[in-house]
């Protein structure tokens, strides 16, 4: 598997993501070591807004999800995010003085570390279970049972992990563990020597296997793999400092905080490309159902339906006009030359048509080899024009001139119809200008018509 890597791919997440925490670090640390002193509340503060983001996540993901039931990696995320957003009420509690004006006075170090711990662990283990379930994805092996199942799970698992953190921390005597000395603000070599690199650990190794199974493959994988990294980073950042008052705690917050907005503007780039693609699906989809796929004329229901819409212009001395033409003796080239040499004989008539009307008509294929033009504010004598121009012109090409679209030159009846009232429907006006072009037929074909009682 890791041969077939994209190596493009991972040297552009490599750079980006280099520059990215370099950036954010060089920033945080810009922003927390020019200060002579750092407000206590820049902590709780910066949680707060910490939580707020994780939340956005969090119901971002399972609108997602909700969109389209096959995404079932991101629940994992979204719950991830949301638990992450609840432990955070325990480093919030940890400061119990961070809504004074005063400053924290009564800060619990070692419960902000601890629910810090099992954060990250929570978030780690089910990033790795979204890794896992996108894999499922592919293969879309997806129940509603299996759906349940994996939720209840997640579920149960993010409880146990919030219940732990609680059990852990200082509100329960029974458990307890030691992270910071709450007195020195020095950390334990608990702390210094298991936990942070454990959880190094366990970032690299979710890391590893989005690098693995994802390829990256879109935009919000990079930003899983760039968050796996920022979270590192801020670990790393955190082992830098000796004792909770240095910089280093206040600058991993910061950290933490920037990057974890940093993933929200990704997000945000994410829904804008699938709104941009949807909207250019729509945009191709309506032209399909109002296009006729062999010539991309406008098809016949498009015909009608424009001209039901244009009728009420006539009524401000604007009339419109029809044309129906049939091409001659066509079956005749299908016999000779097979179907597909008559559908490109089609298509060249059909960009004749087109190329000789004006942006506000409409040219149609109404049947088989049997077109339509709708000529907006045009009186019947430059309709009979017009549709005289189209006739000379096709009769003119050959096989030469058509670049082989025609085997040989070809003929076209039409019949024009103009209406000058209301007093005609839209479906009378075409039946005159079809009985038209049958006169024109039957006068010995490659001729104009104009409708008369
Ligand atoms: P006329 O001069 O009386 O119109 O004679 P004609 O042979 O053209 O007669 P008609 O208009 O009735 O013929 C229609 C023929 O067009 C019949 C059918 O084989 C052919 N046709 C209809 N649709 C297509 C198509 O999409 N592709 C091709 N190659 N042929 C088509
Ligand atoms: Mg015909
Ligand atoms: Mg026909």
């Amino acid at each position: 598997m890791l041969l077939k890597f994209p190596l493009q791919r991972f040297l552009i997440y490599l750079t980006v993501t280099l520059i990215g925490t370099l950036v954010l670090n060089y920033f945080s640390n810009a922003v927390i070591s020019n200060v002579p002193a750092i407000a206590p509340i820049l902590f709780p503060t910066l949680t707060i807004f910490l939580m707020v983001f994780h939340t956005m996540i969090a119901v971002f993901m399972v609108m997602k999800y909700s969109c389209d039931k096959r995404r079932l990696y991101l629940m994992p995320i979204a719950f991830a995010f949301a638990t992450s957003a609840l432990l955070m009420l325990g480093t919030l509690k940890s400061y119990p003085d961070w809504f004074l004006c005063g400053g924290v006075t009564d800060a619990n170090y070692n419960d902000a570390l601890i629910f810090f711990v099992f954060r990250n662990i929570l978030m780690a283990i089910l990033f790795m279970a979204s890794v896992i379930l996108y894999v499922f994805k592919l293969r879309e092996m997806h129940s509603r049972k299996i759906h349940f199942f994996i939720l209840s799970a997640i579920v149960i698992f993010c409880a146990c992990v919030m219940e732990l953190a609680w059990l852990y921390s200082s509100n329960n005597p029974l458990l307890h563990v030691t992270f910071i000395d709450n007195v020195t603000f020095k950390y334990t070599n608990v702390w210094s020597q298991l936990i942070s690199w454990s959880m190094v650990g366990i970032w690299v190794v979710t890391l590893i296997l989005i690098l693995l199974i994802t390829q990256l493959r879109n935009i919000f994988w990079y930003s899983g793999a760039f968050f796996c990294a920022c979270y590192t980073f801020t670990i790393f950042v955190l082992m830098t400092g000796q004792e909770t008052a240095s910089y280093s705690w206040y600058q991993a917050r910061l950290f933490e905080t920037i990057a974890t907005l940093f993933l929200i503007f990704v997000l945000f780039c994410d829904v804008f490309t699938l709104y941009r693609q949807s909207n250019a699906k729509y945009r191709d989809s309506y032209q399909n159902s109002i296009r006729d796929p062999l010539t991309r004329l406008y098809n016949r229901s498009y015909f009608y339906d424009s001209f039901t819409t244009l009728l009420p212009t006539i009524a401000n001395g604007q009339p419109v006009s029809v044309i129906v033409s049939d091409l001659d003796h066509f079956k005749r080239i299908n016999d000779k030359y097979g179907h597909l040499q008559g559908d490109k004989v089609i298509q060249f008539v059909a960009k004749v048509l087109q190329d000789s009307v004006r942006q506000n008509d409409v040219a149609a294929r109404i049947g088989g080899e049997e077109f339509a033009l709708l000529l907006v504010n045009t009186s019947p004598e430059v309709a009979r024009t017009i549709a005289e121009r189209i006739r000379l012109a096709i009769s003119q090409h050959d096989t030469q001139s058509s670049h082989a679209q025609l085997p040989e030159s070809i003929t076209i009846s039409m019949g024009v119809f103009t209406a000058v009232d209301l007093s005609v429907p839209v479906e009378e006006c075409v039946r005159r200008a079809d009985e038209a072009m049958y006169r024109a037929k039957a006068a010995g074909r490659n001729r104009v018509v104009v409708w008369e009682k």
